[in-house]
């Protein structure tokens, strides 16, 4: 039985009079329709015929693409209204939304409320005002905290996302607005490194000159050091990297910028190899890496990452890696000999 589902429902905000750099909402929006209520339904009921016969425990439908809270109220009723259905019939039992810090008031919440909403997250990236500035994004930090603090008041789950890698972004920005991330206690984070997406001003912006975006040894880092700062607040990491999708992924719309499929499972990897490292000490001959049956390819790492590592390092040594199901999962164990 699966645990949690997904039914996503992608709304590209139509109505968005911002222009955040790094966004290509407008250039989909432009080959998109929007979706009809039929269309609405249709997904959910095609999610649905899968999901409820695999008896998945929560079934969450969720709208994103965009920022929820700033389309037309009545537009937004009209997806609310369909979405609470389903969870007055007991189809359906939560309802997520994705927004921006500055569409977000009393008056918004209150009627987020009256369809049952459970979570909303906030579109944050940074909380450097400077990257905020240089972005775009038309709001401060000032705004994220109160927006972060209003949803959390009203009894909403907040999430939280960041980007690394923006303009003016550095290492201990990001590192920074982690931390200040995980001091206001959202219920989960979701992180993605900068792509430099076709059709944005950010595009404009790396063929000048003006831009350039991180490697990924840089992004694997950064996003490494941030995910520390969250499993340790005990705060869910929902997402590492941009999915891939029918616009997302090499040769798509990534102009520039090191899109990896499996950008979690380096970042996972690159943690595991930190702890078996760490574990190597005085003179031996060879290692043995001993971890749960569902650790061993991220401790092997992504394209055998952690093996290649070490025995580029280490080349008068051997490594070898074993499952050890006594072990839970994360937990490790090395034998040097
Ligand atoms: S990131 Fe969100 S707020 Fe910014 S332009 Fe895109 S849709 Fe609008």
């Amino acid at each position: 039985m699966k645990e949690h589902a997904n039914i996503p429902i992608f709304l590209p905000h139509k109505g968005c009079p911002n222009d955040c750099v790094f966004c290509n909402q407008k250039v989909i929006t432009a080959k998109l329709k929007p979706l009809s209520k039929d269309e609405v339904i249709q997904i959910i009921e095609t999610y649905l015929s899968t999901l409820l016969v695999n008896n998945t425990k929560t079934i969450e439908i969720a709208f994103f693409g965009g920022s929820f809270t700033g389309i037309p109220i009545e537009e937004q009723k009209e997806y609310l209204k369909i979405a609470k259905d389903y969870m007055d019939r007991g189809l359906v039992h939560r309802i997520r939304l994705s927004t921006r810090p500055d569409y977000i008031n009393g008056q918004i919440l209150e009627h987020l409320k009256l369809f049952n909403v459970s979570t909303i997250e906030l579109g944050v990236q940074s909380f450097d005002d400077d990257v905020l500035r240089l972005t775009n994004r038309g709001h401060n930090s000032q705004c994220i905290y109160q927006s972060s603090e209003l949803i959390k008041q009203y009894g909403f789950d907040l999430g939280i996302q960041l980007m690394i890698g923006l303009p003016g972004d550095t290492r201990k920005k990001s590192v920074e607005s982690a931390k200040k991330t995980a001091e206001i206690g959202p219920k989960n984070v979701r992180i993605y490194p900068t792509m430099v997406l076709s059709g944005t001003k950010l595009e404009e912006m790396y063929h000048k000159g003006g831009y350039t975006p991180l490697n990924i040894e840089d992004a694997i880092e950064t996003t490494k050091q941030m995910y520390l700062i969250f499993k340790r607040a005990g705060i869910n990491v929902i997402r590492v990297g941009l999915k891939s999708t029918d616009h997302i992924g090499k040769g798509k719309d990534v102009v520039a910028g090191d899109y990896h499929p499996a950008f979690r499972q380096l970042v996972e990897g690159d943690l595991i190899k930190d702890i078996l490292e760490d574990q190597l000490k005085g003179s031996f001959q060879k290692a043995v890496f001993y971890g749960h049956i569902s650790s061993l390819s991220n401790m092997i790492g992504n394209g055998k990452r952690n093996k290649i590592y070490f025995e580029k390092k280490y080349p008068d040594q051997s490594f070898e890696f074993k499952i050890d199901n006594q072990l839970v999962k994360d937990e490790f164990r090395v034998e040097l000999v």
